[in-house]
């Protein structure tokens, strides 16, 4: 997977991506990472690359012309157009299922924009995809370009060392993980579950997997209407509703 980032600052996406699992990845070559500075394409001789908005208001826009050139520094070296990516508050909001269908592009380009946002000409032209991380307003593209990527990357082969992990996460089967414990198993007066103690294969999961339900029904009930349930969860949520 390659990875271009068009920002106007660089040094927050390299210094966010290119440490712990991400920037492992990165040297174990499963992952690429450029990133190309919007402003390095300023037609003005300032380097600006921000002007006032046209019928006025507050804030300035990012000028059309830099991040359309910035664009076509890089689709210019690649084969088919690529995904691009806009982070947007008004896009639509980023989820598990579209880190996994994203996961499966060779090469994604996010546009990270800035100030009041981007002229809305060059997003015509050249985005595929508006993307917002959630219903509030950041100031800039970066940490959501950051976030879509960690979640993405963390599902090709071979990022993760243990590769069930993803497997079992969160949203994988659009159910809550179960509690975590780890050592010790006394930790201030507080005990591990014993049925994790036990050793019996088959009672863990079968105790992870309801403790998945009963969380995902107390927390985000909302999940359950499109989990993937098999016969036995669906047994075990309706005896919960007897209760
Ligand atoms: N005026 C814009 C609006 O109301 O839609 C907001 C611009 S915001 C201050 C500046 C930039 O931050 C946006 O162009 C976008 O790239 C990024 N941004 C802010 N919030 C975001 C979010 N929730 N998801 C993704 N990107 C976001």
């Amino acid at each position: 997977m390659r990875f271009y980032v068009l920002t106007l600052f660089p040094d927050m996406i390299r210094d966010g991506f290119q440490t712990s699992i991400t920037g492992r990845a990165v040297e174990k070559g499963i992952l690429s990472l450029e990133t190309v500075n919007i402003r390095d394409f300023s037609v003005n001789k300032h380097q600006r690359v921000d002007d006032y908005p046209y019928g006025g208001g507050a804030g300035m826009v990012m000028q059309a012309e830099p991040v359309y050139l910035a664009y076509e520094s890089v689709a210019k070296r690649l084969t088919k157009k690529p995904r691009v990516l806009y982070m947007s508050p008004q896009g639509k909001v980023f989820h598990q299922r579209m880190a996994e269908e994203l996961a499966r592009e060779e090469e994604l380009v996010f546009l990270c924009g800035h100030y009041e946002g981007i002229d809305e000409r060059v997003l015509e032209e050249i985005v595929t995809d508006e993307v917002s991380i959630g219903d509030y307003v950041l100031t800039g593209g970066e940490l959501p370009a950051l976030v879509m990527m960690d979640a993405i990357s963390r599902l090709l082969e071979g990022v993760l060392h243990n590769e069930e992990s993803a497997e079992f996460d969160s949203f994988s089967d659009n159910l809550l993980e179960y509690p975590q414990y780890s050592r010790p198993q006394n930790w201030r007066g507080k005990e591990v579950p014993e049925i994790l103690l036990s050793g019996h294969h088959l009672n863990v999961e079968k105790w992870r997997r309801e403790q998945s339900l009963l969380r995902t029904r107390k927390r985000r009930p909302d999940l359950l209407e499109t989990a993937n349930l098999t016969k036995e969860d669906k047994k075990f949520l309706a005896k919960l509703t007897e209760l």
